[in-house]
């Protein structure tokens, strides 16, 4: 059955891929973009997940146009990255605002519909990072390790009413967000994996389509790691 599916950040790297996997299955697909344009093919809305408002007007379009959203991804996230004692308590609570709040303002203005219909998919992606930490990450692995809790606590909340909640913790992905590092330190890293390389974002939206799927109904609150085994153990 063809679902609403909205996914932020959804116009480039590991969020377009997962958009395109939901398209492709034949789903209504909506992203959010905060700058640039939609990217072909899909429903675009304008949004900055740091602004409350800005969510709730790109749900309102989303829900004009394709319906209640019924499958939520909160993908939208940034990295701020510099060692604790240089990190200012701007670095930190900016990163907290995008990815960790940023989920909770979206989970929010889902969560009504989702009750409405007594049925929904929140799937939020946060890292291997987020359970491993990562020097000079204090600020992203606090933001990536809190989405666990609220996974937990929204399927402890709303778990009786078909809605579940899953995080999806992926490892080093190739996307804009990796390409910044030197070469010499992706080298150091694909030796740290076992799986001795990088992934496709397509890698990461196959585990997100399984986990919108009827077919996970009963997986909520897990935390599935996309990560070629660097992070075992979580
Ligand atoms: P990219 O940097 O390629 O894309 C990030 C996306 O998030 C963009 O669409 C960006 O929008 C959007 N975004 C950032 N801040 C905001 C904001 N305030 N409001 C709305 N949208 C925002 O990253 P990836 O595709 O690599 O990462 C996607 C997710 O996966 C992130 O949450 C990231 O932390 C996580 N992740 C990535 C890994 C990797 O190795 N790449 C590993 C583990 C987790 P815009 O285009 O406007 O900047």
């Amino acid at each position: 059955m063809a679902r609403t599916v909205l996914v932020t950040g959804g116009n480039r790297g590991i969020g377009l891929a997962i958009a395109q996997a939901f398209a492709k299955q034949g789903d209504r697909v909506a992203v959010t973009h905060r700058s640039g344009d939609a990217p072909e093919g899909l429903f675009g809305v304008r949004a900055d997940v740091t602004d409350a408002a800005s969510i709730d007007a790109a749900f309102t379009a989303v829900e004009a146009e394709l319906g209640p959203v019924e499958v939520l991804v909160s993908n939208a996230g940034m990295t701020a990255d510099t060692l604790l004692l240089r990190m200012t308590e701007e670095q930190f609570t900016g990163v907290v605002d995008t990815n960790l709040t940023g989920a909770f303002r979206v989970a929010k203005r889902a969560s009504g519909k989702m009750l409405r219909a007594k049925w929904g998919r929140m799937i939020f992606i946060s890292s291997v990072v987020g359970l491993a930490g990562g020097a000079g990450q204090v600020n992203y692995a606090a933001s990536k390790a809190g989405l666990v809790g609220v996974a937990r606590s929204i399927t402890r909340e709303l778990g009786s009413r078909n809605i579940t909640a899953n995080v999806v913790a992926p490892g080093f992905i190739d996307t804009d967000m990796t390409a910044v590092l030197p070469e010499d330190r992706k080298a150091e890293i694909r030796k740290s994996i076992p799986a001795g390389r990088m992934a496709s974002p397509e890698e990461v939206a196959a585990v997100v389509t399984w986990l919108a799927s009827d077919s996970a109904g009963y997986v909520s609150g897990a935390v599935i790691p996309v990560d070629g085994g660097l992070g075992m153990g979580h």
